[in-house]
């Protein structure tokens, strides 16, 4: 049986608008960077490989890359913005992605009501071990510092994931990341994963109660359990404490909803003491439909959109605080100068939020070509109401806004093609709505928002 702790009174950290994620402060959160570079010597790049000649060599790269993540964007929207066409000038410049999130496994053993995988048939796959080692080598030569190792799916049910990390690091790509639900964080692969050279561990758990977790994390094959989560990630950091490991860098995130928002204090309690970041990251950051507000704060967005005559559908946001905001116009995004996204079968999408690249930016290899199939299989396991996919009743077929050339290219020709530089230049001379997958994406940080007071 988990005990929650009596809840004590932690500090939200006061910010107007929260970029990204929203880190709650308590007395035992660390910062990712700083954790890193203090901990250095026990990092798998300076321990078990022979690519860093000292301890400062790896923390200059690391600072240089982490440094570039906005940077890189900012300094590029800045000196382009509204300039016809980028052409080769990324080229020019030498700007290179600096993460490739690698898809190694597109199933998930979870049905959660908030994922994408509720309404866009995914398929349930898992990566080609050889094209997943030639993408990582691929990525490390044309001098890419981070590797995700998912997207769409749960990580851990790909059971070559340990010895992907391994080589990844192997190869020199300095900081290893994953996002997992933790079901299949057993006692075996926690220690696996830690000798993996694995670096960053995201833990996604939403709630602070049974009852809420249990119905925002439902399993799909079998009932997940919320003692049972539980107990993986507290055993998780008692092993890295035992095995005197310091890598990886544990966070937990749970998805602020109007269901589990009471919840936070419990939250903290839960995991506070068993990992070294705990945070809660907004959901509704866009409206689409008023009805998703508490009855209160639609009444102020109506009376405030009537009052300025402005579009009923006008995007809003409403922070941890409560606070409501509208939006008139969106920005450039940056992911699209940070990252490129690879799905298990090697097409590849424009950030993150491009669920299962829709907007196909190109191939890293042939299984791509014939990704709809599988697609269309999940839609006939659904229609037959197959077991794991009962949950999943509402999925559609995914539409398809691009369809680059059918041939293979390599990360390099994806990243300074034409495919992604008229995404660039669009974004870049405010024609972001023209984009089908930007026009509906929800990130709130591709929106300029004013506060309604
Ligand atoms: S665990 Fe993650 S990928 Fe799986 S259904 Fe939930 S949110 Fe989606
Ligand atoms: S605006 Fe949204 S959909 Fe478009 S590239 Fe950025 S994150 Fe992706």
């Amino acid at each position: 049986m988990v005990k929650v702790k009596k809840e004590r009174n932690f500090k939200l950290e006061k910010q107007e608008i929260l970029p990204g994620s929203r880190i709650i402060k308590t007395k035992n959160t660390k910062n990712r960077i700083d954790y890193f570079i203090e901990n250095i010597e026990d990092n798998y790049s300076f321990k078990h490989t022979n690519l860093f000649k000292n301890k400062s060599d790896l923390i200059n790269e690391f600072k240089i890359y982490r440094e570039k993540w906005n940077d890189q964007p900012n300094t590029i929207i800045k000196k382009y913005k509204n300039t016809k066409s980028i052409k080769n000038n990324l080229i020019t410049e030498n700007i290179l992605p600096l993460c490739i999130d690698l898809e190694v496994a597109s199933i998930c053993d979870l049905a959660c009501p908030h994922c994408f995988r509720e309404y866009l048939a995914t398929p349930d796959k898992i990566i080609d071990l050889n094209f997943a080692k030639k993408t990582i080598k691929e990525a490390s030569i044309n001098g890419v510092k981070s590797i995700k190792f998912n997207w769409r799916g749960e990580p851990l049910l790909n059971p070559n994931l340990t010895d992907l990390i391994k080589y990844a690091k192997d190869v020199g790509i300095i900081e290893t990341i994953i996002n997992t639900n933790a079901t299949n964080l057993t006692e075996k692969k926690s220690l696996d994963l830690i000798n993996s050279g694995l670096d960053y561990m995201i833990y996604s758990f939403d709630g602070g109660s049974k009852k809420t977790y249990e119905t925002l994390r439902p399993g799909r094959f079998k009932k997940n359990n919320f003692e049972q989560i539980i107990k993986n990630i507290r055993k998780f950091k008692s092993i890295r404490d035992q095995t005197n490991s310091k890598f990886p860098y544990t966070k937990i995130q749970m998805v602020l909803m109007e269901s589990n928002r009471h919840e936070v204090e419990s939250f903290k309690e839960l995991f506070d003491d068993y990992v070294d970041e705990v945070t809660v990251t907004l959901y509704s950051e866009r409206g689409g439909s008023l009805n998703d507000l508490p009855v209160d704060k639609k009444n102020k967005l109506e009376n405030y959109l009537f009052e300025k005559n402005l579009p009923k559908n006008t995007p809003y946001m409403l922070d941890g605080e409560g606070n409501l905001f509208i939006s008139l116009r969106r920005k450039t995004c940056k992911q699209i100068f940070q990252r490129l996204m690879v799905t298990y079968d090697g097409k590849v999408g424009m950030c993150c939020l491009d669920w299962g690249a829709k907007h196909n930016l190109g191939y890293l290899s042939n299984k791509g070509f014939s990704s709809k199939m599988e697609e269309k299989k999940i839609i006939n396991n659904i229609k037959m109401k197959k077991k794991g996919f009962e949950l999943l009743k509402d999925a559609k077929l995914p539409k398809t806004y691009n369809e680059p050339e059918k041939k293979i290219l390599s990360i390099k020709e994806i990243w300074n093609g034409l495919e992604l530089n008229k995404v660039r230049d669009m974004h870049l001379n405010d024609k972001i709505n023209d984009i089908e997958v930007c026009k509906n994406c929800n990130s709130k940080d591709t929106f300029v928002w004013e506060k309604i007071n």
